[in-house]
């Protein structure tokens, strides 16, 4: 029997056309000898659109935007149309309201499998002060970091500067905490930076991160799988520029992956058991991306796992696994199945 699979993507979100491009090479890999697909369309406004089963080919993003036709709760997704249930739903989606575990917790209440981490990874990882403080609890080397809440930020200013300065020092990276693709990030090197870092921060988020800043490649690896994760290859981004920001993310055509990245035997040792231990200290299942820094001196430091990492054929976390012999098709139907697996646990 064929698998009913739900493609869920758009969304209310800065990285909505992100999300159509990766749907649409989704659709393009699955076999439809196997999957009946059905496109579940969430607008820039947030309505969802339950679309009817694919019949033919999609060629571009435009047909997958339907617009015009009438919205459905979300908690309806289960009442099915033609009454089958979902198998599985995939998530295609990034940033608040689709990776920090809301939209997980929604599947989660209508009984739906679903690619991906659940609701607790989810919400954790979206939050890099949480995921830190796990991080630490599980012996993860990482940058010293210090956190402020907006109102504590606004009532003392000076003294936010003062800890920042005397715990962790210039240069250092101040972020929003729970947002994606550097958007809010700015790197500090004195007082007046820091508190123009502050403010950029705090519009995107009533919580922010500082961090030390490091000099260091960026080294990131797949980790895919359940009670038993696998690590891809490790990749190395070089951006050529001050730090991997939104433009070179999306924009710059200079920045280049190195896949597989020139690492040692023993440093891909030590980083990808450090992946593993950062999926199991969020309690993580179906897929991250897990991004270090790598120093000259051969140390590394977890920045941050990505719960549901850019997924568009082009995307470090598939070109990761298609050099490590993972083809898109075959990356999809793999998370699929672990999705699959994960819920017949449950029961
Ligand atoms: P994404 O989810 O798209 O990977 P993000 O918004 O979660 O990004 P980070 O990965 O934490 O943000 O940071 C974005 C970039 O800023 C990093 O790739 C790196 O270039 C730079 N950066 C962040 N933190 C530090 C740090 N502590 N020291 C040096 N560079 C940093
Ligand atoms: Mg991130
Ligand atoms: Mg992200
Ligand atoms: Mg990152």
């Amino acid at each position: 029997m064929k698998t009913k699979l739900g493609l869920l993507y758009g969304g209310k979100s800065a990285e909505h056309q992100v999300s159509m491009q990766t749907a649409l090479a989704v659709i393009k890999a699955l076999d439809i000898e196997k999957y009946d697909i059905h496109p579940i369309y969430i607008t820039e406004e947030g309505d969802w659109m339950n679309g009817p089963k694919l019949t033919g080919p999609v060629q571009n993003v435009k047909e997958l935007a339907f617009s015009g036709e009438s919205s459905v709760s979300p908690l309806a997704l289960n009442s099915a149309q033609d009454e089958q249930k979902f198998d599985v739903i995939f998530p295609l989606l990034h940033g608040p309201n689709g990776e920090d575990g809301t939209v997980q917790g929604m599947l989660e209440l209508i009984n739906l499998p679903y690619v991906g981490n659940g609701v607790l990874a989810s919400s954790a990882g979206m939050d890099k002060v949480i995921m830190k403080n796990l991080f630490a609890q599980a012996g993860l080397p990482q940058v010293g970091y210090n956190w402020f809440i907006r109102s504590e930020w606004e009532s003392n200013k000076t003294a936010a500067c003062e800890k920042v300065e005397s715990e962790l020092g210039y240069p250092c990276f101040v972020k929003p905490a729970n947002l994606g693709s550097s958007v809010g990030i700015s790197k500090a090197v004195n007082r007046d930076e820091l508190m123009a870092a502050f403010d950029e921060a705090f519009q995107f988020d009533r919580k922010v991160i500082v961090e030390e800043g490091v000099i260091a490649r960026e080294v990131e690896i797949g980790v895919m799988g359940n009670d038993t994760p696998e690590c891809s290859v490790a990749g190395e981004i070089i951006a050529k520029k001050d730090f991997y920001d939104y433009k070179a993310k999306y924009e710059d055509e200079d920045t280049v992956m190195v896949i597989p990245a020139e690492v040692t035997e023993s440093e891909y040792k030590m980083l990808s058991e450090m992946a593993v231990t950062s999926f199991k200290a969020l309690d993580c299942s179906g897929l991250v991306r897990a991004d270090f820094f790598l120093t000259k001196d051969g140390k590394a430091y977890i920045n941050e796992v990505n719960t549901m990492p850019g997924f568009t054929p082009y995307s470090m976390f598939p070109l990761l696994w298609k050099h490590t012999g993972v083809e898109y098709p075959e990356l999809i139907e793999r998370l699929v199945n672990l999705a699959k697996e994960r819920n017949d646990e449950k029961q």
